[in-house]
């Protein structure tokens, strides 16, 4: 981004956050901000987004006990908030629900999103589908390729996929391609944002737009417990569904919250994507947070098996509570998660997605640890059916997807 422009008001999380975005931006935001104050306490607006979360989106998603995976650890008791139940098979569904709405109340007939791996693309066709509005998808050339099932799907909902030929063409290069695209065509459009990142007020609605999760953890462990967890475990990309999962416990110092990164071959090695623990201060997608990013402030090329926590960067939030050491980060492995994939299947009869098993993972090594009267709860926010012929590949099976 050329032009850049800070502010320093309560768009901030200590010292990271802000808006740095070109001029054209700025007022649109500031409309985005204006629109998200005025509905988001609206009882119409809240009616709509509770009902479509509740008979579309399939929630609230279940807290589950995991008896078995309890029993064999013998620490923790161990319960598994179900994001992977929602429509489309993830937590993302909960943030799009809500940005398209408000795009709708703004007067916008056009979607526009960056997706990776390609979940958050398909959350944002399926609503753009159901609300009738267009919707064009910005996608990494390199992740297209990867993804040919996730792009014909997008497509059989009625989006356009623009394949991003700029930059290592992944989903950091589908940030700015759209980004660009909503500079260029305001009037209609509404940028989807698919993680709790990039400028205010984007980090702010989707924190919201997602603590839907530990709204209703908090009053199923309560319902179930009669007390707070000990320990909330989520994994983090940019950071969406562990800042949902901690919201509600934030002002609860005695709830731990842990947030998984994604170590890929170790957080040691060149080949990583944990931001937190490796990466440093640096401005980059419309925010200042934290990026692993060479001595001159590019950014690094990242890694990981699970193409959902394959960012550099990370939320402000997130970046916020590590300083403040809030929250815990930790790093897991490709090779501890694809063992958590398998070993949460055969104890729980659950195919979770491989992001998530960043989390399981540590729970399985944290769980022994603690005592029988002590209570865990992991997200768990997507299923692993996406995974299971990358898995396959890595354990060296060869399956025809
Ligand atoms: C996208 C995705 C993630 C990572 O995104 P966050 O914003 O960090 O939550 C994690 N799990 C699943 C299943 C995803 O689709």
């Amino acid at each position: 981004m050329k032009e850049m422009q800070a502010k320093t008001d309560t768009r901030h999380y200590g010292q990271f956050g802000g808006q740095y975005i070109p001029e054209t931006l700025m007022a649109e935001l500031q409309r985005v901000a204006d629109a998200y104050d005025k509905y988001r306490n609206d009882p119409d607006f809240v009616k709509e987004l509770d009902d479509l979360l509740n008979n579309y989106a399939n929630r609230p998603s279940l807290l589950y006990y995991a008896k078995q995976m309890t029993e064999d650890l013998g620490g923790a008791k161990i319960y598994l908030k179900r994001e992977d139940l929602n429509h489309t098979g993830a937590h993302k569904i909960n943030n799009v629900i809500g940005q398209a709405l408000l795009a709708k109340r703004m007067g916008k007939t056009r979607l526009i999103a960056e997706t990776g791996a390609g979940q958050h693309g398909v959350a944002t066709a399926t609503i753009a589908a159901l609300f009738k509005m267009d919707c064009e998808i910005f996608m990494g050339k390199v992740d297209t390729e990867r993804q040919k099932l996730n792009v014909y799907r997008m497509e059989l909902l009625g989006a356009k996929v623009h394949p991003v030929t700029t930059g290592s063409m992944v989903l950091k290069d589908a940030v700015n391609a759209a980004l660009q695209e909503w500079t260029s065509r305001i009037d209609d459009t509404f940028y989807v944002m698919g993680s709790a990142v990039g400028p205010y007020p984007f980090p702010k609605m989707v924190h919201d737009f997602q603590s839907v999760i530990s709204k209703e953890s908090k009053q199923q462990i309560l319902e179930a417990e009669g007390k707070l967890p000990d320990m909330v475990v989520a994994c983090v990309g940019g950071g969406s569904n562990a800042i949902g999962s901690f919201a509600e416990y934030i002002n609860d110092p005695d709830v731990k919250l842990i947030g998984c990164e994604a170590a890929g071959k170790g957080v040691n090695t060149d080949q990583t994507a944990a931001t937190i623990e490796r990466g440093s201060v640096g401005i980059f997608h419309g925010m200042k947070s934290l990026f692993l990013q060479n001595n001159d402030g590019q950014i690094d090329k990242v890694y990981s098996i699970s193409a959902g926590l394959d960012y550099p960067g990370v939320g402000p939030e997130h970046a916020q509570l590590a300083e403040l050491k809030r929250a815990q980060y930790v790093g897991v492995t490709d090779e501890e998660a694809v063992q958590a994939f398998e070993y949460i299947a055969k104890t729980e009869g659950i195919v979770a997605a491989i992001e998530s098993c960043h989390a399981v993972a540590y729970v399985e090594k944290i769980a022994p640890k603690m005592s029988k009267d002590q209570v865990i709860i992991c997200t768990l926010s997507g299923r692993g059916d996406k995974d299971v012929a990358s898995i396959a590949k890595y354990r060296g099976v060869d399956i025809d997807e």
